[in-house]
């Protein structure tokens, strides 16, 4: 795996200041080419859930590596065609979104996973079987270790529960839907292979329903280490098991489906840094905090998730070891990591959040009036700068000073 080292990373925070998002671009085509030859047995499509991480840098980069696209918003399905993606390499999965939205992506080209019976309906009425579409399902399977970012189990919004398949036969009967796909994504951080094959398993029997199905979409989820000793999903047996059932399916129906895949953080989590900068030591009563020029608008994972990210001082990395919470500047609860051996940390250090590409820049705020950091792209050991950082000016853009 090509990490950045810390010298490397020290360089770019020295250049470019700090807080500042990183990203390997070489370590998303590493993951990528794991995935693709983990399921060389079967006739599998990726999907680049960009929700995880959306900078049209990237978005090139993921397009010129072959893979497709998920988007969850029009927004994405128009920074996926202009970054180079044609309509028919973009899946568009969104949820509770209104027609028009849909209707647009329909006019774009796009591939449509509608997620409730309602815009089913709607454009069944409307369009017949003149569009494929695929269509989300809810198979009440709880997969994962956070309720939040769980998506398959019985009280989640996303998809149309598989009990309610005879209305949709209903519906499709109805209108002629033209039902080219369906798909599941029980949520994130399921490291149990299990879990994708029984909702395989449940999928096969739904497929039966649809004659002109040509793909069963099994989102993503890929559970990725965030610390020493974290189990991931191992997706070499995953691969196994899925060319596996695929095959067995064909035996027993005689029809070949692809099967299509939306990984996010699986592609673009490792190769990402969050580096920050130690404003403050602060020894209190109880603890010693690192105080750092960042907080839960940049990286909101640890509050949001109490999601672990390693962290490194890099400007000291053979200081003796010591305990501290580190800490960010926001006037809440704003806690990176309680209790972390970190090498000595002096005020001005660097420290680096690890494993911080999915769901991290993408999820930041100005809260506090707070700029966003500035993202800087490596690839081929060239270091380019992908985003500047907010400027005063950003805070006020959009706002009218009516009095
Ligand atoms: C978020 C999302 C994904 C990606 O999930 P990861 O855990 O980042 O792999 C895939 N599909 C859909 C529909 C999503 O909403």
């Amino acid at each position: 795996m090509s990490y950045l080292s810390n010298e490397y990373l020290v360089q770019i925070a020295q250049e470019y200041g700090t807080p500042v998002y990183v990203y390997n671009a070489n370590q998303i085509s590493e993951q990528y080419e794991k995935l693709k030859s983990a399921f060389t047995k079967c006739n599998a499509r990726f999907f680049y859930a960009c929700k995880a991480l959306s900078n049209i840098n990237i978005l090139k980069y993921i397009e010129s590596i072959g893979a497709s696209l998920d988007c969850v918003s029009i927004n994405e399905v128009k920074l996926g065609l202009r970054a180079g993606f044609t309509p028919e390499r973009i899946l568009f999965t969104p949820n509770c979104v209104d027609f028009a939205e849909i209707d647009e992506g329909k006019q774009l080209g796009v591939n449509l996973n509608i997620d409730n019976i309602s815009i089913l309906e709607q454009f069944g009425t409307k369009y017949g079987g003149s569009y494929p579409i695929c269509i989300r399902f809810n198979p009440h399977i709880m997969g994962g270790g956070n309720y939040k970012i769980s998506t398959g189990h019985i009280d989640s919004k996303f998809g149309i529960s598989i009990h309610q398949i005879r209305h949709i036969e209903r519906v499709v009967k109805s209108t002629g839907l033209n039902v080219a796909g369906i798909h599941m994504h029980t949520g994130s951080d399921i490291k149990d292979v299990n879990v994708f094959l029984q909702g395989l398993e449940v999928m096969f029997e739904i497929a039966t329903h649809f004659p002109a199905l040509k793909f069963i979409d099994l989102g993503s989820g890929f559970k990725v280490p965030y610390q020493e000793g974290d189990v991931q999903t191992d997706i070499n047996l995953l691969g196994e098991k899925v060319a596996e059932a695929f095959k067995n399916y064909q035996q027993e129906t005689g029809k070949e489906l692809e099967v299509w895949f939306e990984p996010g953080k699986y592609l673009v989590s490792e190769s990402g840094y969050f580096i920050v900068k130690a404003n403050v030591i602060k020894q209190t009563t109880a603890t010693v905090f690192v105080g750092v020029n960042s907080g839960f608008n940049h990286l909101i994972r640890p509050m949001f998730y109490d999601a672990y990210h390693r962290i490194k001082n890099i400007s000291n990395a053979n200081g003796s070891e010591r305990i501290y919470t580190v800490v960010g500047n926001i006037c809440e609860t704003d806690t990176f990591a309680w209790d972390r051996t970190l090498n000595e940390v002096r005020e001005g250090d660097f420290l680096v959040f690890y494993n911080a590409g999915a769901y991290g820049f993408e999820m930041s705020s100005n809260f506090n009036s707070r700029l966003k950091p500035a993202e800087i792209m490596v690839l081929d050991d060239k270091t380019y700068l992908i985003r500047k950082r907010d400027s005063f000016e950003d805070l006020l853009k959009n706002q009218l000073e009516v009095i």
